[in-house]
């Protein structure tokens, strides 16, 4: 009864707990943002909705307003949204010659990514890269990139008149397997609106090569109609990455998160300029600041989030160094843990650490054992977990049913417990703190 009394307390005192009338009147102002930023209708919609759930009752950093705790939340799921598997500047282009399938609109910057890519592999990664031009719709569409290729220095496949882009792609097949190239790239045409022709093409070309890596190139300034596009290219052709050009225009890139949001595909570059050069790895922190338009503010958040956690382990160094290291202190270091990768990730990090390392590793504790040790601390009462010295053998009991494990276990985290103060405590008494102060900051 206590325990339960306990938390109506705790919610009291934590007026800092945003209300549902709070997020709601803040992700009003959000939903307008996104759709300044062109972010289609639906994936607002959706977004919202899913923020919505996730910040009712998340608490409020100090100092700051419930509408601006809203917006970093937002900004945290809207990087969350942008976030691709794997790294999106690495291709997969192991295999040579790897094929890359370049897709899109006709003038959504197929022709300039081609180049900008490949002088990008050919200066970064070192490969040798051959580039052709299948777009034989377009008059002087492959001589525009027989002279980007000139200009930055990368081989194009010479222009045969009158062949069609299926023969066009096996020579290139042939002629990057013979020239000794890394990788072959295939700028398709594209036409203003999709049309079954222009995808039949694309996937006929698709079938001779089997391209490594299918990107599609986007107008980073278009809207709903970039997802349209993008599903429909994704559905007849299977695209691996997505490409957003014109991201150095005026518009907010909203395009970005609908592209996630529709298609879960990676993005894996964004064009910043007509120049060769105007072409960078996607960084969702960047882009989802530009979306948001409302980056003051999450500075602002940020930073009184970061004061917090300063005074935080400023309070829980004066208790180490007074021997008071509770269950609760234990959870902490525990879940610190989980996020670093683990027991070494950790300890390798915490100077002195090494021989209780070395010590933990003997007594057979890894990623499994701490998520057990954590659902032990979850099945403790408040009074508990700040007094650990309370648990006596029915009390253990009551815990290791609560979390379905046995009491040897809990004996052992006791233990563990008991070391981990005491090591604290002299290490808070050694370095004034300033070893631990290290280790948690
Ligand atoms: P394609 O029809 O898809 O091959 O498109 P192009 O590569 O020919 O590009 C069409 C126009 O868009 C050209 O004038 C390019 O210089 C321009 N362009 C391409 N990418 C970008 C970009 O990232 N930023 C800007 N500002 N212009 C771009
Ligand atoms: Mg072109």
């Amino acid at each position: 009864l206590s325990d339960r009394l306990g938390g109506v307390f705790d919610r009291l005192t934590k007026q800092g707990a945003l209300s549902e009338d709070d997020v709601r009147t803040a992700l009003r102002e959000v939903r307008v943002a996104l759709l300044e930023a062109d972010v289609s209708l639906p994936v607002a919609r959706n977004f919202i909705k899913s923020v919505e759930k996730k910040a009712t009752g998340a608490a409020v950093t100090k100092s700051v307003t419930p509408g601006q705790q809203v917006v970093k939340i937002v900004h945290d799921e809207l990087i969350g949204v942008l976030t691709g598997d794997g790294d999106p500047g690495t291709l997969r282009i192991d295999q040579a010659p790897a094929p890359i399938l370049m897709v899109g609109l006709q003038g959504s910057g197929k022709t300039t990514t081609t180049a900008k890519l490949a002088k990008r592999l050919t200066e970064r990664d070192k490969k040798r890269v051959l580039m052709a031009s299948l777009d034989v719709n377009r008059p002087a569409a492959m001589e525009q990139l027989e002279i980007l290729g000139k200009q930055i220095g990368v081989d194009t496949l010479p222009i045969v008149k009158g062949e069609d882009p299926v023969t066009i792609a096996k020579r290139a097949k042939t002629q990057a397997a013979f020239g000794g190239y890394d990788v072959y790239m295939l700028d398709t045409a594209g036409r203003l609106h999709i049309d079954q022709e222009l995808i039949a093409q694309a996937a006929a070309v698709r079938d001779v090569v089997t391209p490594r890596e299918t990107l599609l190139v986007v107008d980073g300034l278009t809207g709903q109609d970039a997802v349209n596009v993008a599903t429909e290219f994704d559905d007849k052709i299977g695209v691996s990455g997505v490409v957003l050009t014109r991201m150095d225009g005026d518009g907010r890139g909203g395009a970005a998160l609908s592209m996630r949001e529709v298609t879960g595909k990676p993005i894996r570059f964004v064009g910043l300029g007509e120049k060769m050069d105007a072409l960078e790895t996607f960084e969702p922190e960047r882009v989802a600041g530009r979306i948001l338009g409302m980056g003051d503010i999450v500075a602002l958040v940020e930073k009184a989030q970061a004061t917090l956690e300063a005074e935080q382990a400023e309070r829980m160094m004066k208790r180490f160094q007074k021997g008071q290291f509770n269950m609760n202190d234990l959870k902490m270091q525990l879940e610190q843990m989980q996020k670093m990768g683990g027991m070494e990730g950790m300890m390798s990090m915490m100077p002195g650490m090494g021989k209780m390392a070395k010590q933990m590793e003997g007594a057979g504790i890894d990623d499994t054992m701490v998520r057990r040790q954590i659902a032990l601390i979850n099945s403790m009462t408040k009074k508990e977990r700040a007094n650990p010295q309370l648990l006596q053998a029915s009390r253990k009991k009551r815990i290791a049913k609560g979390s379905g494990l046995e009491v040897s276990e809990l004996n052992k985290l006791l233990k563990m417990q008991r070391q981990m103060g005491d090591m604290m405590k002299k290490m808070g008494k050694m370095g004034k703190g300033g070893m631990l102060k290290q280790a948690m900051s």
